[in-house]
């Protein structure tokens, strides 16, 4: 054997407890708990672990994870992965229809791209009532003058979480920050009856009657073993990333010309203004916002080419996107006048993900839908925003692709049967990972559409409980009356 692979090997059987020792010794601590079936389980107070137990395969290039009892922490009627537009309006729906709800959010905070992502503008959503026109209600009597003025559709990132966590929490979800989806278990029947979470208090499991997916990447529907589409192309091309942060410092009424919502030609304008200045933003539109008194939003960053599934590739354009907004920055500080004291105040933690898994639903919704402005008797919300795919790559146009806008854009409708896994039951999904094809997808992506597609989901699956049939086996009009 190659010298190195043996030496890493006797490494990891000396740092994961050794192979050959039983697993009741593995902890050096012997305060991991001992359940009353005799399995050893982690103690998360005491900060206790279950040590890894694992053989190095012997090219090296793999690790054989040894089986381990994972500890079952919650039994819930419905449990939503994902606490972005679409997770939080699932929860809320199901919960307010009765059903017991865990919700798993690995991020910090509730909101997804609302708040992680620094998102401030809800496209899509005057057409909405339900969920969405309440929250707008409440972003825009507890935000500011401008929250106020906008009905809400800019609205502040801060008060976005703390709405989300009350309106979670006066309805009973039960909320798991920091807490990563990482596998799902389905039965002999393709039923998804568990999934498996990573957090600072180890590798848990989670049973559930129904399940959301509103990961917006289609995690746990692709961990289920569901088919889905991404991107387009045999490539899998995929619309642009984007880090988007709040400013300050910037004099408001100087630089009224440059503010998306109140000048029509803000962002041509904006571009103009950078590169007078010898400035050159990835994205050719770049958005100005004012949210309130002295804090302004800025999108003026396109990632190109980075995969939502690349950890290597997100890092490394998570940090270039940070370094190319300070820069810009710097770049509008020295211009002076109504810039001279523009300061970033917070880069997103998130960097903003248009495009993950498109998962395959019983019904997928297609372009020439949105050409003939599609009339379906299962309608959850109709879509208004148009065909809007980003740049894909840095050549030429870097702002928005027209090509794919030939086939036209009406109105249409977003069916219920494209909020249902085809190749699993009992998974829901909702946001940006709903069953379309590309075209369709850069239309109902936006937040306006997340919200009711989350809160019928949310509804399918208490429903679905209540009537016991599987989601797949009720027509909307049932769910809704
Ligand atoms: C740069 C950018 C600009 C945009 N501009 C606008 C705009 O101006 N207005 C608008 O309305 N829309 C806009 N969109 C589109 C819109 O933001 C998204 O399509 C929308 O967020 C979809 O909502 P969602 O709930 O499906 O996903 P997300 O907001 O992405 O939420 C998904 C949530 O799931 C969590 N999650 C993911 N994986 C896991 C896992 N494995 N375990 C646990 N939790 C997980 C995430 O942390 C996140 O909180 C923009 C998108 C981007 C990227």
């Amino acid at each position: 054997m190659d010298r190195s692979v043996a030496s890493r090997r006797s490494f990891l059987q000396a740092t994961a407890g050794g192979l050959f020792v039983s697993a009741s010794l593995t902890s050096p601590d012997t305060r991991a708990a001992e359940t009353n079936s005799g399995i050893r389980v982690a103690n998360p107070v005491s900060g206790d672990v279950l040590r890894t137990q694992a053989e190095l395969s012997p090219d090296a290039q793999y690790l054989l994870e040894q089986p381990r009892a994972i500890p079952v922490v919650g039994k819930t009627e419905v449990l939503v992965c994902g606490g972005g537009p679409a997770g939080i309006a699932a929860a809320l729906a199901a919960a307010r229809a009765g059903a017991t709800v865990q919700l798993i959010e690995v991020a910090g905070c509730l909101g997804g791209v609302w708040t992680a992502g620094l998102l401030t503008k809800i496209l899509d959503a005057e057409n909405k009532s339900g969920i969405m026109a309440e929250l707008l209600h409440r972003f825009a009597t507890q935000g500011s003058a401008v929250a106020n003025q906008t009905g809400g559709t800019v609205y502040d990132p801060e008060i976005a979480k703390l709405v989300l966590e009350d309106v979670c929490l006066e309805a009973g979800v039960k909320i798991r920050l920091h807490t990563r989806l990482v596998g799902a278990v389905t039965d002999s029947n393709r039923r998804v009856v568990a999934v498996l979470t990573e957090s600072k208090s180890g590798r848990e499991a989670w049973l559930a009657e129904r399940f959301v997916d509103c990961s917006g990447d289609g995690d746990l529907a692709a961990h289920a073993g569901c088919r889905f589409d991404l991107g387009v192309g045999k490539d899998c091309e995929c619309q642009p990333m984007s880090m988007l942060a709040l400013l300050t410092g910037i004099d408001a009424d100087a630089v009224r010309p440059y503010i998306r919502e109140t000048a029509p030609a803000a962002k041509r304008l904006l571009l103009e203004l950078m590169e007078e200045h010898g400035l050159s933003p990835s994205y050719r539109g770049p958005t100005l916002r004012h949210l309130h008194s002295d804090i302004f939003s800025i999108m003026t960053n396109h990632e190109y080419g980075v995969s939502a599934f690349d950890a290597n590739a997100i890092s490394e354009s998570t940090i270039r996107a940070r370094r190319e907004i300070h820069e810009l920055v710097s770049g509008l500080r020295r211009i002076g006048g109504p810039w001279k004291n523009i300061a970033v105040v917070a880069t997103a933690e998130q960097i903003g993900v248009r495009e993950g898994r498109r998962i395959r639903g019983r019904y997928k919704i297609t372009a020439n839908d949105l050409a003939i402005g599609l009339k379906h008797q299962e309608a959850v919300c109709t879509a208004k925003f148009p065909i809007d795919v980003h740049a894909l790559n840095s050549h030429g146009n870097k702002e928005i692709n027209l090509a794919f806008k030939q086939g036209g854009h009406q109105p249409y409708d977003i069916p219920y049967p494209a909020l249902i896994a085809e190749d699993v039951d009992g998974l829901l999904l909702a946001g940006r990972c709903i069953s379309g094809d590309f075209i369709a997808h850069s239309s109902y992506r936006v937040t306006g559409n997340s919200v009711p597609m989350g809160e019928a989901a949310g509804l399918a699956a208490a429903v679905s409980i209540q009537k016991q049939v599987m989601p797949h086996e009720l027509k909307w009009s049932e769910i809704k009356s």
